[in-house]
């Protein structure tokens, strides 16, 4: 239960005076949330300073100001396309404010002929006269002081003024109460951070533009909160799945050597050495629970392999699961001659498996008959049952969920869990989302594969790359073609693939370009990979359904259009898919111009580097976290105070701190692990207090 120090946070936005359901829409909108607290998190980025206040001779046009004027006359416009002016002075000159659209009666009710009011906006001069075009504030005299003042500027969105933004935060912060420090004393002392709630407040209250700056003490405490909340959750559930009782696994080598023989290649020493890593996790009590991460190729699904026979060799069964029906199908290409090789039978189960012959795969393998196992989500199934799941094997992990993995732990006793992630994501973002998990990384290409030029051009050369994909289709190349996904509509997207492939198949022939996107069903989409992989096509037109895992080692050219819309991350695995034969491989990456200075950085660095880690720290760099792989199907989490790109060593310290606390006090029961309930509420990620058994 949230505790009730937490309410007035948690109250819908709506009952904040002012608000009514049609404004707290366009809230949902701003913040991605409907919480007072979602407000709290709205900081400003930039502000006003009004505090310049002076007499109308020595005013500077172009700033801000605030100045105290008599008002003289009222000249309303005499057509209603010219603007409404309002004659004012002080003792040193004179100042017209205007108004566009203006009602009369409301601008004498505000500005009465011959009365003092403090007018704040911007001073500007036309044709030599001082004029101030709708001032942000008309107050009387006596409500000068509230006027002076720095106002933080926010980030809006169309329907909603700043001052509407301004007042609702305002009346935000005014709920959110006191709460218990959950930092340790001394650090917080150390670094000179602020309590909670006065970080807040000051975060919302800049003097100055350094005050902006996520380095400042207030934004600082409160990343690092966001941060604590985060590693202190993903610590919970680490201790958890550690308390839940693992298994031994182990094996007397027979199947994981048979098939280790029939490999045609010997493993990389970074294989081996992952290799090595799996078969310690599973052969002691508790239960494993590693990420294998390795870029595009690198042989991960031959490790996860071994994992699984050694799995079998103990009389229990393994599962591998992964996002996309081609690439279950694919795994399986790798993993049904290996397993046959040490003697096994490997099923494949997807969601194309329907009636019987589904209800005969699920029977294999609740009664153990069907040791191991491929498929995609149809694996989370409900009916579907194992005699022994030992091991679970979950690949490109980022597209599934936490609790995705749970279910397939509820299938097995003490399941042994291996995630594969062929998105290099960076040290910093991996304590994010795997903080639960330790690491085993694949850093060798493995043999043959030969590097690939790559070359940036803008779209207008676009008739040039046609015809040197012709010259390369003559000598024997395939081709992938990617069209971005620009999300403005499903709809103009598929067209836009659509016009690239028939302007393609006329000039190289409708039987030797095909087409691929997400919208094409299964059985129809595998019958044109299989078409260019093995049949007649030679150039694939395709959306980034591609990006992840497709193996054809002919194809030696891509062409990304519009690359400056993609993510670093996403070009590299994109251009993963070529370089893997003989072949000398080339890879063009059209860019529409103008080019921004990320885009062009972005480009750059793609062009200078193949190496995964170093081109995800690079986008790190260039974009910040939050863009990273576009989180949200990348399954980060997504912060809204912490800045990873600059609070990124604050992480550490956050883990660190997180476990201690729980080696000290694992059920969150003395005086600072009560406040850091309170936290983890805050943050909404109290899914880690479940874990507690007196939660
Ligand atoms: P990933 O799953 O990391 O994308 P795979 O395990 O599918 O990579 O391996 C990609 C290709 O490289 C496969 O054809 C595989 O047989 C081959 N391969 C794997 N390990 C090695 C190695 N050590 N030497 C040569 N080829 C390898
Ligand atoms: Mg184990």
């Amino acid at each position: 239960m949230r505790p009730d120090i937490l309410n007035p946070l948690f109250a819908e936005i709506t009952a904040l005076s002012g608000i009514g359901p049609r404004f707290a829409k366009l809230f949902e909108t701003l913040l991605d949330g409907g919480k007072v607290a979602d407000l709290c998190w709205h900081l400003p980025y930039g502000l006003i300073d009004r505090r310049y206040a002076p007499s109308l001779a020595g005013a500077e046009p172009g700033r801000i100001a605030t100045v105290t004027l008599r008002v003289l006359s009222h000249q309303p416009g005499r057509t209603p396309r010219q603007p409404y002016r309002v004659l004012c002075a002080d003792d040193s000159g004179e100042i017209e404010l205007i108004f566009f659209h203006a009602r009369e009666s409301y601008l004498r009710k505000q500005l009465p002929e011959g009365e003092t009011r403090v007018v704040s906006g911007r001073i500007e001069t036309f044709g030599g006269r001082l004029q101030m075009t709708h001032p942000d504030h008309i107050v009387p005299l006596a409500e000068a002081e509230s006027v002076k003042t720095v106002e933080p500027v926010y980030r809006l969105t169309s329907g909603l003024t700043l001052k509407t933004v301004s007042k609702a935060i305002g009346l935000a912060l005014k709920r959110a109460p006191e709460l218990p420090e959950w930092l340790d004393p001394a650090h917080a002392a150390r670094e000179a951070w602020p309590p909670w709630r006065q970080a807040l407040l000051r975060a919302h209250a800049p003097e100055c533009e350094a005050d902006l700056l996520p380095e400042t003490p207030q934004r600082q405490r409160l990343a690092y909160d966001e941060l604590l909340a985060n590693q202190l959750a993903l610590s919970l559930v680490r201790l958890n799945q550690r308390r839940i009782k693992g298994r031994s696994i182990r094996g007397d080598g027979r199947l994981v050597d048979k098939a280790r023989a029939a490999l045609s290649f010997t493993l990389t020493a970074s294989q081996q050495a992952a290799w090595q890593d799996i078969a310690e996790d599973m052969a002691t009590e508790s239960r494993m629970m590693r990420l294998l991460q390795g870029d595009v190729g690198s042989g991960k699904t031959v490790v996860a392999l071994l994992a699984m026979l050694r799995a079998v060799e103990s009389g229990a069964q393994a599962a591998m699961m992964a996002p996309t029906e081609i690439l279950a199908r694919q795994h399986y290409q790798t993993v049904q001659p290996l397993a046959a090789a040490a003697g096994l039978d490997c099923v494949l189960l997807t969601g194309r498996d329907k009636g019987k012959a589904r209800a005969a795969l699920l029977e294999r393998l609740a009664s153990g008959d069907a040791p191991l196992v491929i498929g995609t989500h149809a694996l989370f199934q409900d009916d579907v049952a194992f005699k022994d799941l030992a091991l679970a094997v979950v690949d490109e992990q980022h597209r599934f969920g936490v609790h995705q993995r749970m279910t397939l732990a509820g299938k097995g006793r003490g399941v042994d869990f291996l995630v594969m992630t062929a998105t290099p994501i960076p040290r910093t973002l991996l304590l994010t989302s795997y903080g639960d998990m330790d690491v085993s990384r694949l850093t060798e290409k493995p043999a043959g594969r030969k590097p690939i030029d790559t070359r940036v051009l803008p779209l207008d050369r676009l008739s040039e790359v046609i015809e040197g994909v012709g010259r390369a289709i003559r000598e024997g190349a395939k081709v992938y073609w990617v069209c971005p996904l620009v999300a403005e509509s499903e709809v103009s997207d598929l067209a836009a693939v659509e016009d690239r492939h028939r302007e393609l198949a006329g000039h190289f022939g409708e039987a030797e370009v095909g087409l691929v996107h997400g919208r094409l069903k299964g059985p129809a989409k595998d019958n044109v990979m299989e078409s260019f992989r093995a049949g007649p096509l030679k150039v694939l037109v395709a959306t980034t359904v591609i990006e992840v895992g497709v193996d054809v080692p002919e194809a030696s050219v891509m062409v990304i259009e519009h690359a400056e819309r993609f993510g670093l991350a996403q070009l590299h695995q994109l251009r993963g898919r070529i370089g893997r034969g003989a072949a000398k491989s080339s890879c063009l990456l059209l860019y529409q111009t103008p080019l921004g200075e990320t885009a062009r950085a972005r480009l750059k660095a793609i062009r200078e580097s193949e190496d995964g880690f170093k081109i995800a720290e690079e986008d790190l760099r260039l974009r910040g976290a939050g863009e990273l792989l576009g989180t949200r199907q990348s399954g980060l989490p997504e912060f809204r105070l912490a800045d990873l790109a600059v609070h990124g060593e604050l992480l550490a310290t956050a883990r660190d701190d997180a476990r201690l606390v729980l080696e000290r006090d694992p059920e969150l029961t003395g005086k600072r692990g009560q406040a850091l309930r309170v936290l983890l509420y805050l943050f909404e990620r109290d899914e880690g207090v479940r874990y507690l058994r007196s939660g």
